[in-house]
């Protein structure tokens, strides 16, 4: 049976610490007014449990994995938990940004084209000189 729509929350655990089923809740994909952005809201009063002895977890990709170094340089990060940036450079000042911490889940050959990319950003604002 497939189910679409529905948010887990959590995993709910037996006697034995096994996993008995999951708690869920539904969702719908609706539109801020404010800033025009879709984004999923959960369905209130829709939770409930859906009993499983076994979940296998497949949510895919999530992003990059945050550093501290990146909260130590100061960087702003966007809503895809991605380095915000102008044309590779970030929010901080001297700090610029490239590959997959830049654009997100992606590919070598676009990490090698955004690294000379980048290099050439760098040389051109004179920084290191
Ligand atoms: C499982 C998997 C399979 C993939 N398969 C393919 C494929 O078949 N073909 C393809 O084209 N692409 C593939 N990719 C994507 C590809 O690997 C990436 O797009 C690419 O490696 C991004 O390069 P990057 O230089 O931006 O980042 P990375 O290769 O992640 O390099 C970042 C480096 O920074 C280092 N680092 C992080 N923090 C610090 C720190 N504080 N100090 C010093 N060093 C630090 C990390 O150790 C890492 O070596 C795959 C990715 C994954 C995860």
């Amino acid at each position: 049976m497939r189910q679409w729509a529905i948010q887990a929350k959590a995993f709910i655990s037996d006697a034995d610490d096994c996993v008995r089923g999951l708690l869920v809740c539904e969702i719908s994909w609706e539109k801020d007014p404010a800033t025009g952005k879709h984004h999923f809201v959960e369905i209130p009063g829709s939770e409930r449990e859906l009993p499983c002895d076994l979940a296998l977890i497949a949510i895919g990709y999530r992003g990059v994995e945050h550093s501290p170094l990146w909260s130590q340089l100061g960087l702003a990060i966007d809503e895809k938990g991605t380095v915000e940036n102008t044309n590779f450079i970030t929010s901080s000042d001297r700090v610029f940004a490239a590959g997959d911490a830049r654009r997100g889940q992606s590919l070598v050959v676009w990490a090698i084209a955004e690294g000379r990319e980048v290099a050439r950003v760098v040389a051109g604002r004179g920084v290191g000189e």
